[in-house]
Formats: structure tokens, C-alpha cells, sequence
């Protein structure tokens, strides 16, 4: 195996499950005692500084939460900085069975859950920017920035508190399995409750009463079909059209009383310029059409609006002459690059792996995909001034 692929079969034995996948509070304390050491960044993150500082790179960490720090790795040009490049993967992973933590060779494909998302791309980038470190021709004035970001997925909170702390660059290279294609557009999404209230009465006489989940039911129906089908028709050129999902409904107690309220929640997947507010107030007025109301109110934890980099930045057309591209293409899903562009950092998307094998039960990667991720990150630092 190559040092890429020894990298990521450490990196797999090193469980960093994102604790908001924790097992509910409730479980015994015997499971959250066995359980404890998979949950957080830290070993991961440990691990990639000594790895890093052995390299001679510049280490330092940013704390985000408790136990819980953002990895920070530098390498120098010898002259002025001219420029910065941000290579960007999450240190996170979702949680997964015992046996997807031993990392697992077959037919040229490791398995283990990280493979893909995306220790595939921490391996890739970090040991990149080791053989450069390593090299002697290397750039004179381009800072590289290697940030290894906690809790992508679930608040981002790694990406935003690195765009908060006025950091700049510009180009971050965020990793996620694009099939190392140059991802510039991808969706964002939107979770938003939807609430009909009404007026309770006793079942025996319902016609006292306003029922709720009627009304809810007629609002589900024309979200997904009259919604839909006008979001269909709103296309984006790299992303199609934006989507919606009406993903869970709760109303009512019991069956002989008629109910006084009733919510769903929709996952709301935007294009590039749409907002949260312009969003509420189509789906409002779409309503309002029918005689039909509901309170409409957030459930994200942070903003998450769509990516959009402009594939002519000198950077961008840079990053793609050097790896032999020439288009760029757009993604469903959303990710850190959308946090760190709307901080002002121009961001592409990045990685070896295919989003296909992301969260599966058997997540893995191919090692040729992973190598060459490896060798096209070399070659384009490499190529910069
Ligand atoms: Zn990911």
C-alpha cells in the first residue's frame, strides 16, 4: 500500500463519530462508556498533528467545543505571501457499526467508515502537502493551509468558527468524494416546520371543532405536487432544479378528539441565490392562493444557502489546467465550501471517493481514485508561484 493509503487505514482505526450521532440520552451508562471513545474529532485530530509536525509543518489547533479543536497545519513559502490556498476536509464522520472501524483491504478498495467521507480526502491533501514540505522545488509565495474541520456533519460549526475568526484565502480546496471532479455549485437546504392550528372539539361532535390535520393534509398535498412541480421548472445549469420533501408530520392525540394542531417538517433544497426568506414568502403566498395557512418557522441550526464560485476565477481555471480539466460540475449536497465562500473565501469542491458510497453501510474507496487525488493536489501546489 502506498503512505496515502497506510495514512487512510490509520485514519479509519480512529473512530471521530460526530456526537451529535451519540446514542440518545437514556441509554445505560455502560453503552455511553463503551460508546464515548468513538464520538469527537480529537484522536483524529491528534493523530494528523503528529503527522503534520513530523513533516515540518507549522501545527496549531483552534478550539471549537470542548474537546473538540479544528487542526491548523502551515507550510511557509520561503519569500513574501502572495497568496493562500485553504485545503479544507472535515475531520468528522457519521456513526457506524463495530466492524467498520477496522479498516479492510479488497479487490483495491479499503474499506471502513470514513473511507470516502472523507478521511479519503484528509489522506489525500495532508500527504500532498507533506511531499511538498519534503520537496525542493516548492512554491515562494503561496502560504498552504491545511484545516482539518470539526462537525460538518452537523452544524459545520469547524468551518464557521474558521470563517468567523476573519481567516482568509484565496482559494480553499474543502474535500469531499467528488469523484475528483472540480465541484463549483452546489445546493443548499433549508429545514423549515410548518404549523396549522386549529380548534379542538370532542370527536362525537366534530363539526364544533376545526381540524388541524385536514388542513395539514391539503398543505402536504400541494407542496408536493403544485410546489414541485413549480420548482421543476426553475433549473440551474450545473445543479437542475431545487426540491422539496415534506420528510415528517405530527398532529393530533387521539381518535376521538378533533385536533388543534399539527406540523411537518420539509427539507427544502435551494439554488444559488435563493434565501430563507424569499423561500417562506413563495411557499406563504403559494398557500394563501389555496385559502390555506400555516406558521412557517426555521429548524437549521446555521445557515446553509447553495455554493456558486465563478469557474473563471484565475484560480479556479489554474486549479483545472493543472489537473487536466476543463469544466467544473455541481453537487446535490450541501457541504463546508458554502460556509467558508460566504465568508468571502472563493471555494471548490474537491476529493477522491464517490458521494455514492458516503454513509453506507459499507463506505469505501478506491486506492487508485485515492492516489491520484494525492498526486493532482502535488500537482497543482506544486505548479503555484
Ligand atoms: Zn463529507
Amino acid at each position: 500500500m502506498t503512505r496515502t493509503g497506510k495514512l487512510l487505514a490509520e485514519l479509519i482505526a480512529l473512530p471521530s463519530v460526530n456526537p451529535a450521532f451519540a446514542p440518545a440520552a437514556g441509554a445505560s451508562a455502560r453503552q455511553a462508556r463503551l460508546g464515548r471513545s468513538r464520538f469527537g474529532e480529537k484522536n483524529v485530530a491528534d493523530f494528523l498533528m503528529s503527522v503534520a509536525a513530523r513533516a515540518g509543518l507549522e501545527v496549531e489547533f483552534q478550539k471549537i467545543l470542548p474537546g473538540r479543536s479544528n487542526l491548523i497545519a502551515r507550510l511557509l513559502p520561503q519569500n513574501k505571501i502572495r497568496s493562500t490556498i485553504l485545503l479544507a476536509p472535515h475531520l468528522d464522520t457519521v456513526n457506524a457499526e463495530d466492524s467498520q472501524f477496522v479498516p479492510r483491504m479488497k479487490n483495491g478498495r479499503l474499506h471502513g467508515r470514513g473511507a470516502c467521507d472523507t478521511k479519503g480526502s484528509v489522506a489525500a491533501m495532508l500527504m500532498a502537502l507533506c511531499e511538498l514540505a519534503n520537496s525542493k522545488f516548492r512554491p515562494r509565495e503561496t502560504e498552504i493551509i491545511f484545516a482539518g474541520l470539526v462537525d460538518e456533519e452537523h452544524a459545520q460549526m469547524g468551518s464557521r468558527a474558521l470563517a468567523k475568526s476573519k481567516f482568509k484565502a484565496d482559494l480553499a480546496i474543502v474535500g469531499e468524494p467528488t469523484r475528483l471532479q472540480v465541484v463549483t455549485a452546489h445546493k443548499g437546504s433549508l429545514w423549515l416546520e410548518l404549523e396549522t392550528r386549529g380548534r379542538a372539539a370532542h370527536g362525537a361532535t366534530p363539526q364544533l371543532g376545526r381540524n388541524a390535520v385536514h388542513e395539514m393534509a391539503r398543505i402536504v398535498d400541494v407542496l408536493e405536487t403544485d410546489y414541485a412541480a413549480q420548482l421543476r421548472r426553475r433549473k440551474h445549469k450545473l445543479l437542475g432544479p431545487a426540491t422539496v420533501n415534506v420528510g415528517a408530520i405530527c398532529g393530533g392525540t387521539q381518535p376521538n378528539i378533533v385536533p388543534d394542531r399539527c406540523s411537518i417538517q420539509i427539507d427544502r433544497r435551494t439554488l444559488p441565490g435563493e434565501t430563507e426568506a424569499g423561500v417562506q414568502r413563495e411557499i406563504i403566498a403559494l398557500l394563501r392562493a389555496e385559502k390555506l395557512s400555516a406558521h412557517i418557522s426555521t429548524r437549521k441550526l446555521g445557515p446553509a444557502p447553495a455554493l456558486e464560485t465563478d469557474p473563471k476565477l484565475p484560480l479556479v481555471q489554474h486549479f483545472l489546467r493543472s489537473i487536466g480539466q476543463t469544466k467544473t460540475v455541481g453537487v446535490n449536497y450541501f457541504c463546508d465550501a458554502a460556509v467558508l465562500s460566504a465568508a468571502g473565501i472563493p471555494s471548490v469542491v474537491f476529493g477522491p471517493g464517490d458521494i455514492a458510497q458516503a454513509h453506507t453501510a459499507d463506505e469505501w474507496i478506491s486506492l487508485a481514485s485515492l492516489e491520484r487525488g494525492k498526486n493532482l493536489l502535488f500537482r497543482f501546489l506544486n505548479s503555484l508561484p
